[in-house]
């Protein structure tokens, strides 16, 4: 069964630790494909408007576009309606013929899973990868195992900790940054500095 890791995420606008992140989640699970499922539209947040959802796909395909083994799935983005995770979870299960995904999930977005459209169906679809991120606590929630060896293949039900953290960067600190005239270019690609810089000033 080859292994797949599901990335999922808003990319308003995709940085530099998106980049960092699937690098070391690549090495600690030894990946076989690396699956990036950009948000189309949102379900439970804001998005920026005037950024639409195609840029933010585009976005992403210029971010990853070094990487081995990524490919940048359109399917949310060109939904005509906003798709829950759980409904992308179904939709990748079908596409490994019943195989279960890594899912990766920041900490934040970990902690705020329970109120996620469907909970706690998600236990049944995938393994949670959940990467530390600055500034935020690991926290449990009811029914998930803790799964600390990351040889074994993803198990429906199971969460496991990715061992580093990436840089304390955000989308959020990038669009405030192009607000206040800071410099971003550390944080984003050369490819799409241009166009995140009109986008969000
Ligand atoms: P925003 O600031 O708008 O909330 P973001 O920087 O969290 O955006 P998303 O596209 O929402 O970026 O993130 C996709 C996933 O990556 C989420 O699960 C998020 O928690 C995780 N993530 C993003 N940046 C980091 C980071 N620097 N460290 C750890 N996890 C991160």
């Amino acid at each position: 069964m080859k292994r797949v890791v599901v990335f999922g995420g808003s990319f308003d606008p995709p940085h530099i630790g998106h980049q960092v992140l699937l690098r070391q989640v690549q090495q600690e699970v030894h990946a076989d494909e690396l699956w990036v499922l950009p948000v189309g539209q949102a379900v439970h947040r804001t998005l920026t408007e005037g950024v639409s959802a195609q840029q933010r796909l585009r976005w992403a395909q210029a971010s990853f576009a070094a990487m081995d083994g990524v490919r940048v799935l359109d399917w949310e983005v060109t939904s005509p309606h906003p798709v829950a995770s759980l409904e992308s979870m179904r939709r990748v299960v079908d596409a490994l013929d019943g195989g279960i995904p890594y899912w990766v999930l920041g900490m934040d977005a970990w902690r705020g899973l329970p109120s996620w459209v469907g909970y706690p169906d998600h236990q049944t679809r995938c393994h949670m990868l959940v990467v530390p991120r600055y500034g935020e606590c690991m926290v449990d929630h009811v029914g998930w195992t803790h799964v600390v060896e990351l040889s074994g293949a993803a198990t429906a039900g199971c969460v496991s900790c990715v061992s580093q953290m990436p840089p304390a960067v955000s989308s959020t600190k990038i669009r405030q940054r192009v607000r206040e005239g800071i410099d971003i270019s550390q944080d984003v690609v050369p490819a799409i500095l241009q166009e995140v810089l009109a986008a969000y000033r």
